[in-house]
This record gives structure tokens, C-alpha cells and sequence, in this order.
């Protein structure tokens, strides 16, 4: 099977397994593991914060950065097709207590615009807002990259407005070296990141929170109080290190696969590519079609990928598929969605 439904598939390589095997381990939550340790510097200097902090997942990591950022019965600003909207239940309000506000955005994502729109002007009878979060690449969007001036330009309108601005970067990685802009370079636009091992990098699980001290102190006891703080958990860590190590520049490999199934595609059986930016290939059907009987004849044809929705589907190019691999795909689907 040709896996395109998620990067999250990758299975961790050889090398990398043994990687985790010899890892030097210790208590990480009573004394500090050092490969934890190794892992967390390394993240928190590619992205130029003081402090990084290991998660169990991204989903994870998201939610304590809200509850280290927030107040209870207060607004967090999202965009409207946010994961941490549509993917992480109502983990905002279980865990932080907060509303979500979602943003309209004048184009597929907000811009700084959409966001100045859409904050509310301050009074006694309205929730008072405490952060912003943005998200890149943009999953919903279809891997989509939020150019680094437009982020500073948001990050202008937070600080008017005397907000944080916290970034879900699951595939930050994809941004960075898709867009050639430095990880700190981006990151250098929000107080707090979370990055993800476990998508494109290819390792089996974790993911990372990077801020200023203060903020992390807050972001260890919502971890804590998660029940995801971790004791030997530098075999994790050693992983993420190989990952970083091996699988960071081979990201252009996965985009370059992306496009090549876009251009393939775009058009067969009317149906639209959104154009990628980095490893995520939307394709919207058009009128009349709908994403269940395609999806079932790629699946019989030997390609797995994901109903998005009823009218969208969605093909995420990873380590684990080969430039072959994505050509045979591209012919499947082409073929699937020009039967009638
Ligand atoms: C996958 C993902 C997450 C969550 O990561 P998990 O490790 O699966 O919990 C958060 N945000 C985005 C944009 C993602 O794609």
C-alpha cells in the first residue's frame, strides 16, 4: 500500500531505532534525562527561544501553551480552520477554560488584517482576549506557508493589543525549509512555538513547546498537570535528535513529490489542486462528485489518502513514499477521478 493519508505513517528507520537503543537515559522529571536535555537545547536554539520542553504530542503541547498563556473566561483568536479548533476536541475550554474566537479571514488564512478586524474593542461586557494563535504550514489550508512579513505584521497587532502570540508549527520544519527562512527566523515572530517529531521528521512520537523562561515555567506545571511529564524518556529524545540529524534537509524531497502529484492531478475528472507549498496536496472535486467512491477505488488500486470531506481530499507526502511510489499514485487517482 502507497500510505499518502498522513506523515504521521513514517515508521522509525534502522538507524534511527538503534539510535533510541543506545540512548544515555536518566529520571527526566526528578533529575533530568541527558539526551532529553541534548534535545531540548538543540530545539530551543534552532528557534532562537531560551527554553524548549518535550511533549508526548503536539496536541499536547498546543493545550499547555494555552494554559500557560491564558486566563480562565478569557478569548484565545484562532484562525477558523485551525487544528487546535477542529482536531484537539474542546480542549481549550476543558483544560484552560477559555472561548475560542474564531477569525474571518479575508483570504484562506487571516492576515493581520483579518485579525485587527476582528478583536474586540475592550469593555466591561465583552471577553477580554489573551492570545493569538497562528498556524505553519497551515494543514487545513493544504500545508500552506504564512510568509514571514505577514507573521511580523500579526505579531505588530498582538503587541498592540498587548497579546502573546503562540504558533502551532506541527510542520514548521516543511516552512523552513521550503520557504529557505531560518527556523529562528520564523519562530522570532510569536513568544511560543510548538514544533512536532513525529510528522515529516519521521519519529515514532513527541513534539516540543519553545518560549521565554517565564512562560516555560508555566508550560512544565500544565505539562505536569497533563499527566505528560516523563521519566526515561531520552530513548524519545534520541529519536527526535536522529531525526533532526537526518531528516530535516530530505523535507524538499517531500515537496518536490507533492507538486509532482499536484501537477498530475490538477484537472483529471474536473477536479482542482490546490497548489502546495510544502508536503500536503488538497484536491477539491468538483460539482456532483463526492471524495467516498474515489477514495474506495484508490484504496483497491493500492493507494491509501484521506476523505478531508465530502467534496475534498487530502494526500500528505512523507519519508516512507518514494518519488515511484507518488507517480503510480498520481496515475491512480487521475484514473480514479475521471471514472464516472
Ligand atoms: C498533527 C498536528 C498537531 C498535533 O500533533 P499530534 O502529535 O498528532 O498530537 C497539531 N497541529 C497541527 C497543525 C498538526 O498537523
Amino acid at each position: 500500500m502507497i500510505d499518502l493519508r498522513s506523515d504521521t505513517v513514517t515508521k522509525p528507520t534502522a538507524a534511527m531505532r538503534r539510535a533510541m537503543a543506545e540512548a544515555e537515559v536518566g529520571d527526566d522529571e526528578r533529575d533530568g534525562d541527558p539526551t532529553m536535555q541534548r534535545l531540548e537545547r538543540r530545539v530551543a536554539d534552532l528557534l532562537g527561544k531560551d527554553e524548549a520542553l518535550f511533549f508526548p504530542s503536539g496536541c499536547m503541547a498546543n493545550q499547555a501553551a494555552i494554559w500557560a498563556l491564558t486566563e480562565p473566561a478569557t478569548e484565545v483568536y484562532l484562525d477558523a480552520d485551525a487544528h487546535i479548533i477542529h482536531w484537539e476536541l474542546a480542549g481549550a475550554a476543558a483544560m484552560s477554560g477559555v472561548q475560542i474566537k474564531p477569525i474571518a479571514a479575508s483570504r484562506v488564512v487571516f492576515n493581520a488584517a483579518d485579525l485587527e478586524a476582528s478583536l474586540r474593542p475592550a469593555s466591561k461586557y465583552y471577553p477580554a482576549p489573551s492570545l493569538v494563535c497562528v498556524e505553519n504550514t497551515h494543514n487545513g489550508a493544504g500545508g500552506l506557508i504564512t510568509p514571514r512579513d505577514e507573521l511580523q505584521r500579526i505579531q505588530k497587532v498582538a503587541r498592540r493589543h498587548r497579546l502573546p502570540v503562540h504558533m502551532d508549527g506541527a510542520r514548521l520544519w516543511n516552512a523552513s525549509v521550503a520557504s529557505g527562512t531560518s527556523l529562528s527566523d520564523i519562530a522570532s515572530t510569536v513568544d511560543t512555538v510548538m514544533v512536532a517529531f513525529s510528522k515529516g521528521l519521521g519519529a515514532p512520537i513527541g513534539a516540543a513547546v519553545a518560549g521565554p523562561k517565564d512562560v516555560m515555567e508555566a508550560v512544565w506545571t500544565a505539562r505536569k498537570l497533563f499527566g505528560g511529564a516523563l521519566r526515561q524518556s531520552g530513548m524519545l529524545a534520541a529519536a527526535a535528535l536522529y531525526a533532526l540529524d537526518n531528516h530535516m534537509e530530505r523535507l524538499a524531497e517531500d515537496h518536490a513529490n507533492a507538486q509532482l502529484l499536484a501537477k498530475a492531478i490538477d484537472g483529471a475528472g474536473g477536479a482542482k489542486v490546490v497548489p502546495p507549498d510544502t508536503n500536503i496536496v488538497m484536491i477539491d472535486l468538483p460539482p456532483g462528485k463526492r471524495t467516498d467512491p474515489i477514495v474506495d477505488a484508490a484504496e483497491k488500486a493500492g493507494v491509501a489518502v484521506s476523505e478531508w470531506s465530502a467534496t475534498r481530499i487530502r494526500l500528505v507526502t512523507h519519508l516512507d513514499v518514494t518519488t515511484q511510489d507518488c507517480k503510480k499514485a498520481a496515475e491512480v487517482l487521475a484514473k480514479a477521478l475521471s471514472t464516472k
